[in-house]
């Protein structure tokens, strides 16, 4: 499981993670996200709570989760990305599934505004580029998108409710002893350096 605040990197890492192990990375936001493009009845109801920056309620989660790890490519372990994001969450997904370790990427409130508002995605490839730390190759810069919540507005509100709601889990997870704390401000390779070391290291 990738844990951090939003704009740590954890979609970054995720794909690193994935080409090693082969697991599925499930991204709640990345399927949030598909249904709302779609417009199917999910998105609506998702929409308003993401525009804000909040949290979708845990039901809307916790159905998506059991849902998608009764696919087939689940069977032999999932790589999550920003799910769980409330103790209600974590304590449903206990029930349902065995955390192995729990990736802290950590990252000072200072530097996320900067990260997240300088975030840019390529919608061919799904990769994601940062106007500083990451410019995308020049070819492809026309067609780079920006989430629509990545503004300073929704930013601010998606940092409350991570403070709020999201990082008690980190306590919840440390007391189980599964959680693993890497610097985030490191460069990218840094950090995925990082994580696979300490994760081989278990
Ligand atoms: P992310 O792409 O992980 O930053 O998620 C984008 C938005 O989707 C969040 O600001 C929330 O509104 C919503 N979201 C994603 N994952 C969750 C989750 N596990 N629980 C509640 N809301 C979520």
């Amino acid at each position: 499981m990738l844990f951090g605040p939003p704009g740590a990197g954890k979609g970054t890492q995720a794909a690193r993670i994935v080409d090693l192990t082969s697991k599925p990375q499930i991204s709640t936001g990345d399927m949030l996200r598909a249904a709302l493009l779609e417009g199917s009845e999910l998105g609506k109801e998702a929409k308003s709570y993401m525009e804000a920056g909040e949290l979708v309620p845990d039901d809307i989660i916790i159905g998506l989760i059991s849902q998608r790890l009764k696919v087939d490519d689940a069977k032999n372990g999932v790589l999550f990305d920003g799910f769980p994001r409330t103790i209600a969450q974590a304590e449903e997904l206990a029930k349902i599934a065995k955390v192995d370790s729990v990736i802290s990427i950590e990252v000072p409130d200072d530097s996320i505004v900067q990260r997240i508002v300088g975030r840019r995605m390529d919608p061919e490839t799904g990769e994601i580029y940062h106007v500083d730390f990451k410019p995308a190759p020049e070819s492809i810069i026309d067609r780079l998108v920006q989430r629509k919540d990545d503004n300073e507005f929704t930013v601010r509100n998606r940092l409350k409710a991570y403070h709020e709601q999201t990082s008690p889990l980190a306590i919840w997870y440390e007391n189980q002893g599964l959680l693993i704390k890497v610097d985030g401000e490191q460069s990218i390779k840094d950090v995925g350096d990082e994580i696979i070391s300490k994760l081989s290291a278990r």
